[in-house]
Parts: C-alpha cells; sequence; structure tokens
C-alpha cells in the first residue's frame, strides 16, 4: 500500500479536516497547475474544448455588435481573435500538453500563452511583444477565464464539501465557494496576517499556507488530510491513515465540546480578576456562527467588508440598519465599530485608489476617512443613529497623531449636533477610541490618551509596522515574527500608559488569539482582547485556570526576553503548566491536549 506523504508548511487557522482537494484560480495569468489522472484526460479535453467553444461564440457576438454599431473595419479585430481561436496548430499544442505531461486544461493554455510570449520576445523584442502579443494571446486569456468561470459555475452547483487549495491565500480564495461547502483551504504562498487568512481564521476553518509546489502534486478530487495545528497536508492518504485521521478529528472534537461547556462562564482568574473576551466580526452574519452570549461584546467590528459586499457605497440608512442589528444581536453587550478600514490589500471595487509604490505606506485607513469627509460623516451619522439602540463605540484605525484624532472629533461632534437638530435619538455617551498600529501612535500614547476614550491594539499592522515587515509579501513572511521582543515592549507600553490614564486597552489583533499570549496580555494590564469566535473557549479556559499573580509572572517573564524564542520558550512553558495542571486536576482529561503547537510551530519551521 502506497505511504502518505505528508507535506509541513506554516499554520494560519487550526482545525482538522479530511477530503477532496479542489483547485481554484483565482487570478488571471495565474493558472495553477495539477496532475490529472489518466482516466481524467478525456475529462480535460472536453473542458477545454467547451471553454474554447464558449469565448468562440462569445467573440463572433462581440463581433456582430461592433460591426452594426461602428462598422465592418472596426470589428475585424474580433475576425482575427476568432482566427487564432481555430488554429489547430495552437489547439493540437494544448491538447498534446494535457495528454502528454497529464496536467489541468488551463495550465495547459497557461504553457503555449507562455511559450508564444517567450518566442516572440526573443524575435523583436519589446516593441513586438507590445502591440502583437496582445492580439495573439488575448482569446485565449478568454478561454483561461471561461475555464475558471465554468469550474466555479460547476462547483456552485454541487454540494459535496472540499478542501479548497489555491497558489496564493487571497481573500477570493477563501470566499470561493460558500462556507458550509469548504472543509479547509490550502495554499502554496500567503501572508499568516494577510487578509485571507483573517478571514479563513473567522470562518473557522482550518488553513495551511507556505507549500510551494503543492498544487503540482495535487489532482482534481485527490483526497488530502488537512491538519491547521501542526501545519501539514497529507497526500493519497492509506485506508489506515484516514483512520487514524478520523479518530483524530473524533477526539478534538470531544475536546471542544468540552470547552464549550463552560464558555458560556466569564473568563474570571482564580483569583477574581475578570478579563473581557470579546470578537472581532466583519459582518452581521458572523454572529450566526457562535453563540454571542459567550462574548463580552464586539470588540471589533471590520465594516469595510460590508462596503465590500455592495455594488456601491451604502447609504446612511442602510449602515445604520447593519450597525443597529448588530447591537440588537448582542443584546446590550458593547459594540465596537470600526470607521472604514479600506486601501492597501481591502479595495472596493466601486472605489478605485490609486496605485502606489508602498500602499502599506500609503493613502488608507483614517487617512482616506479624513481626506473624503463626507465618507466619514456619513458613516458616523448611521452608527450615531445605532447608537441609540445599544452600548455602540467607535474605533478609528491607523491613526498616526493626535490631530487626526482631533479632526474626527470635530466630524463626530458636529454629527452628533446635526442629528439631535433634526430630531434624531443619540446615545448620551458614544466613547471613541484609537487602534495602535503604529510606531508613533506607540510613543504618543499618552498624548493619544488625552482624546482617546480607549484604545485597541492591532498588532497585525504594528507588527508590520514595527519590523518593517510586509504582512501580505511571502517572501518576507519569516520575518513577521509578533514575538520579536520590541512587539512585547510596544504592548506593555501601551497597556502601562492606559492604566495611568485610567482607559481600557485592548488587543485585536490576531496574536491574541493564542491562549498563553492572551495570558501575558492579561498579565502586561490589557482589559481584554477581542478574536476569532472559535478562540473564545480556549483562552476563557486559560484565564480560569490561572491566577492574576500568574499571569502578571508570564507577562514579566516574556517581556523581559531579549529574542523571540525567549518569548516563544515564556509562552510554551506557560502552556505546559496548564497542561500539566489538567492532567494533575482532571485524571489525565486534558482540554489542552492537543491545541498546543500551531504557534510554535509557526516559528520553528519557517515559512
Ligand atoms: C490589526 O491590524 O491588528 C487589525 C486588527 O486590523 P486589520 O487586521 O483589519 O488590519
Ligand atoms: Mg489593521
Amino acid at each position: 500500500m502506497a505511504q502518505m506523504r505528508t507535506v509541513k508548511g506554516v499554520a494560519v487557522a487550526p482545525g482538522l479536516a479530511i477530503g477532496p482537494v479542489h483547485v481554484v484560480h483565482a487570478a488571471r495569468d495565474a493558472a495553477p497547475t495539477w496532475s490529472v489522472p489518466e482516466e481524467d484526460v478525456p475529462r480535460e479535453l472536453s473542458r477545454l474544448h467547451a471553454a474554447i467553444r464558449e469565448t468562440s461564440g462569445a467573440i463572433e457576438q462581440q463581433q456582430k455588435l461592433v460591426a452594426q454599431q461602428l462598422g465592418e473595419r472596426d470589428a475585424s479585430i474580433f475576425g482575427l481573435h476568432k482566427l487564432m481561436l481555430g488554429d489547430p496548430v495552437a489547439l493540437k499544442e494544448v491538447e498534446t500538453t494535457i495528454r502528454e505531461q497529464r496536467i489541468n486544461a488551463e495550465a495547459a493554455v497557461q504553457h503555449m500563452v507562455d511559450r508564444v510570449l517567450s518566442s516572440l520576445a526573443g524575435d523583436g523584442g519589446d516593441r513586438v511583444r507590445g502591440s502583437w502579443s496582445q492580439e495573439l494571446i488575448d482569446p485565449w486569456r478568454r478561454v483561461l477565464d471561461a475555464l475558471m468561470r465554468t469550474d466555479k459555475i460547476e462547483m456552485e452547483k454541487e454540494s459535496e464539501q472540499v478542501v479548497i487549495a489555491a497558489a496564493e491565500l487571497t481573500p477570493q480564495v477563501v470566499t470561493f465557494l460558500e462556507r458550509s461547502r469548504v472543509l479547509a483551504v490550502v495554499c502554496e504562498t500567503g501572508g499568516r496576517y494577510s487578509h485571507g487568512a483573517v478571514l479563513a481564521r473567522s470562518f473557522g476553518f482550518p488553513c495551511v499556507v507556505g507549500l510551494p509546489n503543492l498544487l503540482s502534486r495535487l489532482e482534481q478530487g485527490m483526497r488530502v488530510c488537512v491538519d491547521g495545528d501542526a501545519a501539514t497536508v497529507g497526500l493519497r492518504p492509506a485506508s489506515e491513515d484516514v483512520d487514524r485521521f478520523l479518530a483524530r478529528i473524533e477526539r478534538r472534537k470531544a475536546r471542544q465540546k468540552k470547552l464549550a461547556l463552560h464558555a458560556g462562564e466569564p473568563a474570571v482568574t482564580t483569583d477574581g480578576h475578570a478579563f473581557a473576551t470579546q470578537v472581532n466580526i466583519e459582518s452581521v452574519r458572523d454572529l450566526d456562527a457562535f453563540p454571542f452570549n459567550h462574548c463580552d461584546g464586539v470588540g471589533l467590528l471590520r465594516t469595510e467588508f460590508m462596503y465590500m459586499e455592495r455594488p456601491q457605497f451604502p447609504s446612511e440608512e442602510e449602515q445604520y440598519r447593519l450597525y443597529r442589528r448588530v447591537l440588537e444581536r448582542m443584546g446590550g453587550r458593547p459594540v465596537t465599530l470600526r470607521t472604514l478600514d479600506i486601501g492597501n490589500d481591502k479595495q472596493l471595487p466601486y472605489f478605485k485608489t490609486p496605485k502606489e509604490a508602498n500602499p502599506a505606506l500609503g493613502w488608507r485607513g483614517l487617512r482616506i476617512s479624513l481626506e473624503w469627509q463626507d465618507l466619514l460623516r456619513v458613516q458616523l451619522r448611521a452608527a450615531l443613529r445605532a447608537s441609540a439602540h445599544g452600548p455602540l463605540r467607535v474605533l478609528l484605525p491607523m491613526v498616526s497623531s493626535l490631530e487626526e484624532v482631533q479632526e474626527v472629533h470635530r466630524v463626530f461632534n458636529g454629527g452628533t449636533k446635526q442629528l439631535r437638530d433634526q430630531g434624531f435619538e443619540v446615545a448620551a455617551d458614544v466613547p471613541v477610541g484609537v487602534m495602535v498600529e503604529v510606531p508613533s501612535a506607540v510613543f504618543a500614547i499618552e498624548q493619544l490618551l488625552l482624546e482617546a476614550d480607549f484604545v485597541s491594539v492591532g498588532t497585525n499592522d504594528l507588527v508590520q509596522y514595527l519590523l518593517a515587515v510586509d504582512r501580505d509579501n511571502p517572501r518576507v513572511a519569516r520575518l513577521y515574527d509578533p514575538h520579536n521582543p520590541a512587539v512585547f515592549a510596544a504592548l506593555a507600553h501601551v497597556a502601562r500608559a492606559a492604566r495611568a490614564a485610567g482607559k481600557q486597552a485592548s488587543v485585536c489583533g490576531e496574536m491574541a488569539g493564542d491562549y498563553a499570549t492572551a495570558l501575558a496580555l492579561l498579565g502586561m494590564g490589557f482589559h481584554s482582547v477581542s478574536v476569532v469566535p472559535t478562540m473564545l473557549p480556549e483562552i476563557k479556559y486559560a484565564v480560569r485556570e490561572t491566577s492574576f499573580v500568574e499571569a502578571k509572572e508570564i507577562a514579566r517573564a516574556a517581556c523581559s526576553q531579549s529574542t523571540a524564542e525567549g518569548v516563544r520558550g515564556v509562552l510554551a512553558a506557560a502552556r505546559e503548566r496548564l497542561h500539566q495542571k489538567q492532567l494533575s486536576d482532571r485524571n489525565g482529561d486534558d482540554a489542552f491536549a492537543e491545541s498546543d503547537v500551531a504557534t510554535d510551530d509557526i516559528r520553528r519551521e519557517g515559512r
């Protein structure tokens, strides 16, 4: 019996899943390659022929339309495109590649496109390449698009659950199919703190990236075992591998069930110190995915996703209704609404921001809201109106100076007065907080706290800016290290300053989702963490098993380390302590037994 091959990557989201793989395409000119078993070669050929027929038909339509509107001369280019597609030599080349290399249709088309482009570049250099190559290649690019589109349509018709595989982890890949159809996501590249990763975690399926050449080892429909805890993907499991894996899934489920039993209890340390555990959500839908009465409120409502799901900017009324629904669903628990945070990797299809050399350092977050104040005004009006229906807090992303906060306050106060004048009800006190994501906000935290009612540390961005490492760039992903002592020093500084100012401080970046890190944050003096809902039960359990004195000791030890390895050692020791405590207190019934792998493996294995 052939052995299962296990490839090791980087853990993005925990969990175990087994199922057939489906390779998805999310970007043009990046058609992924996977191998096709002999018996599926005819299927790939017929997919190719169908895509060519579809493209040919569409080109013919366009030709007719342009001929009617502008005349035959202008329409002649489409005739040329049709000719290109009908070229028997090109078709034969693609068919031969599928047969001989046993690869998927889109990869074979991409091969041909690449070959034509490079031979043209060789013949006449860039001059020829620019104009001619587009004409030659365009119809075949449309075939690629057709293959990818029909693939999605076909998949949507089915109901089988699949493991999504793709070249790069992007929000499009994670949302390729509806949530209930996805067992796990595995990708060749992708940042652990990119938006695709954030989405995968909030959807709650296991996700592993950093698997070079994965796609060429896959066949569509091949069974794989995804271990999001240990960051591995098992290919072609034998029946005994499947049995072992299924048994692990059962054990994990039992453990989660046990944790869930107590997830409704508050996170209070053994010596009586309460720690608020809140959730990060992207939409009202997210509230259906977990028992919301298990959390102490929404610590981060990423409103930009509500903007992304629409064909145009949502109106004040639309936003008001959405925010009101979240508040009503939370039944009196606070909801922290972050104002629009677009730019960089988060783009709205209907609001094109200019191309920038350094988008992470460019026009994004609050900078856009302050320049396009109409956007901010509408969003604040909607939020303020919703505040009449529950405890709403407003949070500002990407703050880098006190002036920015003062400017928002002016708009905010103006909006409040205007709404009241217009007869709208607005809560008497809507706190306005600041996200600490930029180094200047760490160093100027005392000044910011004079204006801000609370602060929330966005470590996903703070790590990127403190360490000068792009959170979305797989080339430098190894260097993106939340355990760098500078990050812990920044966190401790913010917690101290907030305590001194008598204001609440929270951490809403992804690193707070690790329960040992959450204990360190509690020990530093943070009043809460805000994490993806799936992480809540574990964090609450860990807090209830720890004293505040112990948490302070974890924080002190972590902050006194001079290397990231040292910080990881402290956190690993905190996990081990809980593990041992469990074993001795509960006769071997250990809730933490299988959960301790992911965070440390990320660093040890590199990306
Ligand atoms: C962060 O930067 O840590 C954060 C929570 O915001 P986002 O991930 O949406 O940029
Ligand atoms: Mg951020």
